[in-house]
């Protein structure tokens, strides 16, 4: 018998089960992939599959927020980022992993851990007793979106996350391409030339972007209407809509990227990522679109270099279902209305696999605490995961909640005493404030 239940095992609720688990409570994780069930995105029924791109951004934990809570989450033992690091490639200073590798390798040790069950099963209704984490992410199935809603009295969210196309490595022409880090930039896995470039004229650039505007796209389904977009994860038609330059300074930016056949920066650059580790697969970076298949094909095949390219996935577009969690959730996850229910990962509204991960996490420590009779000591806002949390669990301005990547901006102010600092600066001190921060709530 399980002490508690958590629904959904992707990555929030991998990581809610490790940590419970390793607590010494006893988990029943329930996936409904591997039952004959499939979310739109997800491919596989391996556990904290990811969806879409492979990169779990910096890994810088001296000026990079989301690097920081990296680090935080490697102190408490994440499972995810373990695996994370088992399983990287490179991609300059951000770390990104082998996805196949990486969610056999979550699953697993989850699998081995004698503390939890993993069951095959959807689940369509919030549980009425019991501890409980949902988890089931921003594609929760709609019987239990729609349970959710009845329990919270408030009808879930929605907005758009994109999938960009995957592409075989040996299908691009590197006589047209080249690899190189944008200004060369060496990262801790790479040799500063991680990234496929893809080099356009002015003329090519033109023709794209008209291609763009003219392609034909997806059909939206009626509850998809009137849904915004995350500005984050905008797909490139919609970018290109936005006016002539838009990619040209956004995911098709040129700067810092010296064309080693002409010796200097193109019009415009599409730049391909390491996918896996073996090397054969490549994400073409930000290209996550709602066009048709077949003009996905078309138009990319239009890009120089890629004129051969085959196509291991196309990109696609999908629903994103969250919670209002400011009004909704206590400070430690819970639901506010059934306190034996905490929410976990990117149903809280947080965006992102680190995020989603690291709520997850906290999620996990929580209500092992709660279980084990152990004070509960949520960690100081100053820290990353504090600020997070903070951010889902009262400071965001409920009526407009929007989800959000960690960022600085999250973090309380510091006390400069009117002294004049620069950003980089700034941002040293608020990592440096986190750590001591972080050491001391691990110390209590
Ligand atoms: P998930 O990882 O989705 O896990 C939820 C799990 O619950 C799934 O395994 C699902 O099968 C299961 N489940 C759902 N309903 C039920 C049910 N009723 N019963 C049992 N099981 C159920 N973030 C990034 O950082 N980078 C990206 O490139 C990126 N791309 C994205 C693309 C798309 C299309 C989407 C939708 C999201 C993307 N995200 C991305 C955002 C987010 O980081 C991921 O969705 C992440 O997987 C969220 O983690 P999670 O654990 O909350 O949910």
């Amino acid at each position: 018998t399980h002490q508690i239940h958590i629904i959904g095992g992707g990555l929030a609720g991998s990581e809610a089960a490790w940590q419970l688990a390793n607590a010494g409570v006893k988990v029943r994780l329930s996936e409904m992939r591997g039952s004959g069930e499939m979310t739109p995105a997800h491919q596989t029924d391996k556990l904290a599959e990811l969806v879409c791109s492979n990169s779990f951004r910096s890994d810088d934990a001296n000026s990079n927020a989301v690097g920081l809570l990296h680090s935080e989450m490697r102190a408490l033992d994440s499972l995810i980022m373990a695996k994370a690091h088992v399983h990287k490639v490179p991609a300059g200073s951000a770390l990104a992993v082998d996805r196949d590798g990486f969610a056999d390798d979550v699953t697993a040790a989850l699998a081995a851990h004698p503390n939890v069950e993993i069951v095959r099963e959807r689940v369509d209704a919030v549980p009425e007793t019991g501890f409980t984490i949902i988890a089931t992410g921003p594609l929760t199935d709609a019987a239990l979106a729609q349970s959710i809603g009845a329990q919270t009295g408030e009808d879930a969210l929605a907005f758009f996350d994109a999938i960009a196309p995957i592409v075989h490595r040996d299908s691009i022409d590197m006589d047209i391409c080249w690899m190189a880090s944008r200004w060369d930039k060496v990262g801790p896995e790479g040799d500063g030339k991680d990234y496929i470039n893809c080099p356009m004229t002015k003329a090519d650039y033109l023709a794209f972007h008209q291609g763009l505007l003219d392609g034909e796209k997806g059909e939206f389904k009626e509850w998809e209407m009137n849904t915004p977009y995350f500005e984050g994860c905008m797909p490139i038609e919609v970018m290109a809509e936005r006016g002539l330059d838009t990619l040209r300074f956004g995911p098709m930016k040129p700067v810092g990227l010296d064309n080693p056949r002409t010796g200097h920066w193109p019009w415009a650059v599409v730049q391909l990522r390491q996918d896996n580790a073996l090397g054969t697969l490549w994400n073409i970076v930000g290209f996550q679109t709602k066009l048709k298949h077949a003009e996905q094909v078309r138009l990319f095949r239009t890009i120089p270099g890629l004129q051969n390219a085959e196509f291991a996935r196309l990109g696609g577009l999908h629903r994103n279902t969250f919670i209002q969690s400011p009004k909704l959730l206590d400070p430690t996850l819970r639901l506010k209305a059934a306190p034996h229910i905490r929410f976990a990962g990117q149903i809280t509204g947080c965006e992102g696999y680190v995020e989603s991960s690291a709520i997850g996490l906290l999620a996990g420590r929580f209500a092992a605490a709660e279980i084990l009779g152990q004070p509960i000591t949520p960690p100081p806002p100053t820290t990353a995961l504090g600020a997070l949390l903070s951010h889902i669990t009262g400071g965001a301005d409920a009526d407009n909640y929007q989800p959000m990547n960690v960022n600085f901006g999250l973090f309380p102010p510091l006390a400069l005493e009117g002294k004049k600092t620069k950003k980089g600066e700034r941002k040293l001190m608020m990592t440096a404030r986190a750590r001591e921060a972080m050491a001391e709530w691990m110390g209590g």
